[in-house]
């Protein structure tokens, strides 16, 4: 995702949105477990159905194989027969030649037939004896060695054949045991003639069955193999494995003299031996010239035996490699299953999903890896008044408020990172206007996208905006009765009204911030209002006072509240400066003691402005009150001036500050002359209404630095702070004259004249200290009682 895409917004591919739909649809092809099944036997079939093909073609080979070996070695053996009863013909033969009918042998010629017969015995080994024997079966010449045997052969099979057939052809007998040697021999005859061709009979060969048992020998026909020597009608001469027992028996009813001779003179076949009853190959030849044929088996299972094995190990290689494929194949197939049926449950939930997604209020988004929208579920339209076709067209980051896209973005890609998240966001209307969607996130890997549910929680940020507001009031309302508790307890302590004005100050523009305001206090008992303190930015301006009568709030007794619509008198202290402002009696115990002023519209019904109108009200009210107090005890009741105590204390600091400022000052001693006489005269009443007459002449004839005391009874005090001697006795003058023309009336009677005596004394001449300094005033005063009454006298010390 960059954020340069979202802000942006790519062009965007309406047909995502269908490819994102074209996800639900259930899939309806074969299940891959099954074609994975079906595929992997059929490859397992075929494996094994080749190679049983091929073992099959080669067992044919192999039978050929076989059949053109023992064809081959019939071929050679009945060409062995065939030459070996050619020669015993031959020598037959020329032996009858020899013999003729025997009437001419003598011992000479027999001895000499004798001896040719034993030199062809000796010339060929087959040959075991040669015989002549005559028409009774007796033996005439023999190839025997002396002493000759006397058998009679008359027994004899072939004697008896001889004797019954004239044909004088070569007779094949059957495999028998020779009288002379004991050992198995065949006999090969022929018939001897007499000159009237009756029968004078038999020359004979025999030929050791041995010489056939060595030359087959020579053959290997493995060891259930057999080589037959048959005779035309079917009896055995011999036959290898060498057995006695076989020996005559006849096969004519086994399956080559039955069968396959009366097809042809050669020929091969797969059968069971009649003999012994195996199965074999066997392949037979007539033998050329002679009643004989040639038997070559193999036993099918040695013959077969290497194929076999070759079978088993092609087999069970093909079977092993089948069932390993069988086995992978299977486990493919599991897996494709279980993958099919997650596909489906995919699938299945996919449908839910969506089917959660078209009916659910919030909206739902399928959102790719740059933001932008290629899902969109039907209720965009109530939230955002965008159809969600047309919406996913729309580049999302232009929609998004654009102090809210970056925090999205980054949000978009932690959670890319890290699966999930939420965010909540202005997105715009159709309408124009924004509204509030919180946003839950998902990001699928598999898609490289997020799956989202947004929310439009406007109606809640609303609520919460106006919660937090109202806490917001709360704190500051809070913070502002705090400060307004703190000024309360602060405003009790200050001693004065200067320290309160600093106070009012210092907490009411941390109470109201930004509101420029001002503090007035009435100067007691002349309708006249003095700032004592201003704040804000149009502090300069205000008015350093005003009479009460410019300010409406003071005329009404009530606060007066003045804005910027016109629509009510504007006070004449208020002058130009800024509306509105608000002008706040300072009221507590029915008494005015000033005016609150600020310039800001103040609601009647604030309660927290009330408490702090209230709150400087009573404070300052205190605060006053406190103050007369304070002014009732260092004041003499009678005459309004100070008393004889507050003199004493304030002497003391008066003649410090002069030492520290090095200025002058002065006291007067003042008495009253012939005060009792007065009293006598008027009464006690109209002495006092004189002394306060004299109290106030005191305090109008001296400047506010001045101290005036009533010392006790018809005497009094003054302290002149920077009065030099001659400053001092001139305003002594002057009070004096002034008392003296004073015209003093009590209860319209006339009282006359009443006159002071002042003494002056001054620092540091007639005194360092208060003590010295008041002394020497007395002394001073007395001196002018004595001097006469009703004048001045300064520094009796001196001029005494
Ligand atoms: P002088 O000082 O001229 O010598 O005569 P004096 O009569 O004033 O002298 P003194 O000091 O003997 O008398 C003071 C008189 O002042 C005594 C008293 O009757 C009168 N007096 C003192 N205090 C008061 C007061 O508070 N009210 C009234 N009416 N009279 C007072
Ligand atoms: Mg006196
Ligand atoms: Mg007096």
């Amino acid at each position: 995702m960059s954020a340069g895409t979202l802000g942006a917004g790519p062009p965007v591919d309406p047909s995502r949105s269908d490819r994102a739909m074209a996800l639900l649809p259930f899939r309806t092809r074969a299940p891959l477990y099954w074609r994975s099944l079906v595929f992997v036997a059929l490859a397992c079939l075929s494996l094994v159905g080749l190679e049983g093909f091929r073992q099959w073609t080669a067992r044919e080979n192999r039978i050929e194989a076989i059949y053109r070996e023992t064809a081959n070695l019939a071929g050679s053996l009945s060409q062995q027969a065939t030459n070996s009863l050619q020669i015993t013909d031959a020598v037959l033969r020329d032996i009858a030649d020899r013999y003729g009918d025997g009437s001419a042998l003598d011992d000479d010629a027999r001895q000499r037939l004798r001896a040719a017969m034993v030199g062809r015995t000796a010339s060929f080994p087959l040959l075991q004896g040669l015989f002549i024997m005559d028409e009774h079966g007796d033996p005439v010449v023999t190839s025997v060695p002396d002493p000759q045997p006397r058998f009679n052969y008359s027994d004899r099979a072939y004697f008896d054949y001889h004797r019954g057939h004239a044909e004088i052809s070569l007779h094949i007998g059957e495999a028998v045991l020779s009288k002379t040697s004991g050992n198995w021999i065949i006999t090969v005859t022929r018939r001897l003639n007499k000159p009237d061709g009756s029968f004078n009979g038999v020359v004979l060969a025999s030929i050791s069955l041995d010489f056939f048992k060595r030359f087959y020998d020579g053959f290997d026909v493995g060891e259930r193999g057999v080589i037959t020597l048959v005779r035309g009608d079917g009896r055995i001469l011999m036959r290898k494995p060498f057995e006695e027992a076989t020996l005559g028996k006849s096969m004519l009813n086994g399956p080559v003299f039955r069968d396959l001779l009366p097809r042809g003179p050669t020929g091969n076949a797969e059968t069971v031996s009649s003999i012994d009853g195996i199965r074999r190959f066997l392949s037979f030849r007539r033998v050329e010239d002679f009643p004989l044929v040639i038997i070559v088996a193999l036993s099918t299972d040695e013959a077969l035996a290497s194929w076999r094995a070759a079978t088993w190990q092609g087999m069970g290689t093909a079977i092993a490699l089948s069932l390993f494929l069988a086995y992978l194949g299977l486990a493919m197939a599991r897996q494709a299953r279980q993958r099919d049926r997650a596909e489906q449950a995919v699938t299945a939930s996919e449908a839910s999903y969506r089917l959660l997604a078209e009916n659910a209020s919030d909206l739902v988004l399928k959102l790719d890896a740059d933001g932008q929208p290629t899902y969109a579920s039907p209720s965009c339209a109530d939230i955002l008044g965008y159809e969600p076709g047309p919406f996913v067209t729309l580049p999302y980051g232009g929609l998004v408020h654009p102090d809210d896209l970056p925090r999205l973005l980054a949000i978009m890609k932690a959670v890319a990172k890290n699966g999930h998240g939420s965010a909540t966001t202005r997105v715009r209307h159709r309408k124009g206007h924004y509204i509030w969607l919180e946003t839950s996130l998902r990001y699928i890997p598999a898609e490289r996208g997020f799956i989202a549910a947004a929310r439009d929680v406007s109606e809640r940020r609303a609520v919460e905006d106006r919660l937090a507001a109202t806490s917001r009031a709360l704190d500051e309302r809070r913070h502002r009765i705090d400060l307004i508790g703190r000024m309360a307890q602060r405003l009790p302590c200050c001693r004065d009204i200067r320290e309160f004005s600093v106070t009012v100050e210092c907490f009411v523009p941390q109470i109201l911030p930004g509101v420029a305001g001002a503090f007035y206090l009435f100067t007691a008992g002349k309708g006249h209002l003095d700032r004592l303190a201003a704040w804000g930015d149009t502090a300069a301006l205000m008015p350093a006072g005003f009479e009460a009568e410019d300010c409406w709030a003071l005329r009404r007794g009530q606060g007066h509240i003045v804005g910027t619509d016109g629509a009510e008198l504007v006070c004449s202290h208020h002058g130009s400066q800024p509306r509105p402002y608000a002008c706040l009696p300072l009221v507590a115990q029915e008494k005015t003691a000033g005016l609150l002023y600020l310039q800001t519209a103040v609601d009647p019904a604030d309660r927290d402005m009330n408490m702090l109108v209230e709150t400087i009200s009573l404070a300052l009210v205190n605060l006053q009150l406190r103050e007369d107090l304070r002014e009732q005890s260092i004041r003499d009741a009678l005459t309004g001036l100070f008393n004889r105590r507050y003199l004493e204390e304030a002497i003391e600091l008066e003649i410090a500050r002069a030492g520290r400022d090095n200025t002058p000052l002065s006291v007067l001693m003042i008495d009253a002359d012939h005060f009792k006489r007065l009293n006598d005269s008027f009464g006690h009443e109209a002495g006092d209404h004189v002394l306060a007459e004299i109290g106030r002449l005191l305090a109008a004839q001296f400047r506010a630095g001045d101290i005036a005391c009533r010392y006790g009874g018809e005497e009094f005090t003054v302290i002149l702070p920077g009065a030099g001697q001659a400053d001092a006795r001139r305003r002594a003058e002057q009070l004096r004259a002034a008392v003296a023309g004073h015209a003093f009336v009590h209860q319209d009677r006339d009282i006359g004249q009443v006159t002071l005596s002042i003494g002056v004394a001054t620092l540091p001449e007639d005194g360092d200290t208060a003590d010295a300094l008041l002394t020497s005033g007395d002394k001073a005063l007395y001196a002018a009682k004595q001097a006469g009454r009703n004048r001045v006298v300064a520094r009796v010390a001196a001029a005494a």
